[in-house]
């Protein structure tokens, strides 16, 4: 092994060293120059050009076979050797890349999390070569003053409080206008936490929650057992939240179009009180995973007013509606809430684990703060002091470079883009005698099924029957998965059980998620006729045929 071979990650780890080498051919001033930042240089652009050919490709994957890979990828061993990193470079171009999924591509509607503007991979550059660490203002300085106001633009854009509001806060060491987090799961637990806390918080002759566990506040509450109430559309990080908090889930049905029904909602709020049941929070969801609704927020923080209970809303798809002034309707509301849960990294369209919990009270996150003798000082800048996670990265910053590179009006008008596409996917699915809408959607994100000749005259209404459907779901699901293994397209799909036409029965359905800016009119046809060729090679191909008529029992004659 030679010195040579380390180059480049030498030049990594001490950007400046070799600065000094040769200042005479400096290209321009200030630049660095000699062996080691050229190879830097070199290698950077050979992984820009790289991934550039890899996400101009409009096919969303290329190989869904993993099988050899796998294979290739149990050994355990350790290399010894150092390789240099063009070589590692080499290697994952040739044998990994192919493999990945290519979530930047226009015909990728699947998730809610896509590709990302170029600022931010080169960003991404920036977080990492600084490597700061948010848990603590000693390791991230600068960096802990832009977390604190990229929250607090977050906070106004949500809460809208006037500017002496943030003036007082956003910069104070006791205040929290937020908590950064690596995904809405963290946030929703987060906002959960602060709520449990609360509700248990120190009673005179306990510390509460925080220390004692949940046995002694809740005696000493007199209450048998905490619940949160939400919808079954809730997302399963809800599950995880009450699992971590010792608290019971309970779920309220949703209506055909995804929404909290308000009247059993305060049946199911009334007999937890009744019951003894402590309600620890009312979570509303602005934005559901499965389809994007969003449940009635200002019914619903009435509800929680009269409970007495934390009012959580869970707006990781839906809260980037508020840069649109036409849109942000669909919230109100939302400021009455307590804590809101935001993902960066759907519609914001910034790199993975840029999230947060925004807190309308700023001293409410006291109930969950830490302290810690060598790392957290009581009333110092420190912003691990109210985070579940430890150590954490720099992504603050994607969020404060979006909202000054990108900016409300820009984020308007992806947003404006991505409804006006919806409302043409949706009347494209309508015009096509092959699909049929399954949910009105609320927010960008469209549920729709492909329904088989045999049953699409009896579509709709009470046409067909438990067993057409099962059929008709099963069909779907393989559609899904051919499309996925054909590559050029793609969308999720998942199950719904109380829709319009079919109350009760649990469906399958194709869910696409408009969230890419660079997805045209054109490539949403391209995947409606892509699925609809494909459904006709399933027709023929497949063993079990879906379109098979049933036989003629139970009265189904058509
Ligand atoms: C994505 C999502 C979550 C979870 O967020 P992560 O960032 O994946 O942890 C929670 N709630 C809703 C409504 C979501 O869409």
């Amino acid at each position: 092994m030679t010195r040579a071979d380390f180059k480049v990650g030498e030049v990594a780890l001490h950007p400046g060293e070799r600065a000094a080498d040769n200042g005479s051919a400096s290209a321009h001033p200030g630049s660095i120059d000699g062996d080691a930042a050229a190879a830097f240089r070199s290698a950077g652009a050979r992984l820009s050009d790289m991934l550039e050919r890899f996400s101009r490709n409009a096919e969303v994957s290329r190989y869904s076979n993993l099988d050899t890979l796998a294979r290739e990828l149990r050994d355990s061993s350790s290399p010894e050797e150092a390789m240099p990193f063009e070589n590692y470079l080499d290697y994952l171009e040739a044998h990994i890349l192919p493999y990945a999924v290519n979530v930047s591509s226009p015909r990728c509607l699947g998730h809610m999390a896509g590709g990302v503007p170029r600022f931010a991979s080169l960003l991404a550059q920036f977080v990492t070569a600084l490597n700061q660490n948010l848990v603590k203002s000693e390791a991230s300085q600068a960096f802990t003053l832009i977390e604190r106001q990229t929250i607090g633009m977050m906070h106004s854009l949500i809460f809208g409080y006037p500017s002496s509001f943030y003036d007082q806060h956003i910069q104070t060491n006791d205040s929290a206008l937020g908590i950064m987090t690596s995904g809405s799961t963290i946030a929703n637990i987060t906002g959960l936490w602060i709520a449990r806390n609360r509700a248990f918080g120190p009673a005179a002759d306990s510390v509460g929650a925080s220390m004692e566990g949940l046995d002694a506040p809740l005696a000493h509450h007199s209450g048998r057992r905490a619940v949160i109430v939400g919808s079954t559309l809730m997302h399963y990080s809800f599950d995880k939240a009450a699992n971590l908090l010792g608290l019971r889930v309970c779920k309220v049905p949703a209506d055909a179009a995804g929404r909290i029904e308000l009247d059993l909602l305060r049946e199911s709020v009334d007999r937890c009180l009744q019951a003894g049941e402590r309600v620890i929070s009312i979570v509303g969801v602005a934005g559901t995973t499965d389809c994007g609704s969003i449940d009635s927020i200002n019914e619903m923080a009435d509800v929680a007013a009269e409970a007495g209970s934390h009012f959580h809303i869970d707006a990781a798809w839906g809260a980037p509606l508020m840069f649109s002034r036409r849109y942000r309707l669909a919230l109100a509301g939302i400021e009455r809430a307590d804590s809101v849960a935001v993902d960066g990294h759907k519609q914001m369209m910034l790199p993975l684990g840029t999230s947060m919990l925004l807190l309308r009270d700023p001293t409410s996150a006291n109930a969950i703060k830490q302290k810690a003798r060598y790392m957290l000082q009581e009333h110092s800048s420190d912003l691990g002091r109210y985070s579940l996670e430890g150590s954490r990265p720099n992504t603050a910053l994607y969020l404060h470079a979006a909202l000054h590179v990108i900016g409300r009006e820009g984020y308007e008008s992806i947003i404006d883009e991505n409804m006006r596409k919806t409302a043409w996917m949706c009347d494209e699915i309508r015009r096509r005698p092959e699909f049929e809408l399954v949910v009105p959607s609320q927010t960008n994100i469209v549920l729709y099924r492909y329904v088989p000749e045999y049953y699409r005259h009896r579509r709709g209404g009470g046409g067909l029957s438990e067993s057409d459907n099962a059929r008709i779901s099963a069909f779907n699901e393989r559609l899904q998965q051919a499309q996925f293994r054909a590559g050029r397209s793609y969308v999720s799909r998942t199950l719904m059980d109380n829709t319009e036409h079919y109350r009760d029965v649990p469906i399958i359905v194709l869910r696409a998620v408009l969230g890419n800016p660079n997805t045209t009119d054109r490539d949403i046809a391209f995947l409606l006729d892509d699925q609809t060729e494909i459904a006709a090679g399933l027709d023929n191909t497949m063993d079990d045929r879906p379109e098979r008529p049933p036989p003629l029992d139970q009265g189904e004659q058509a």
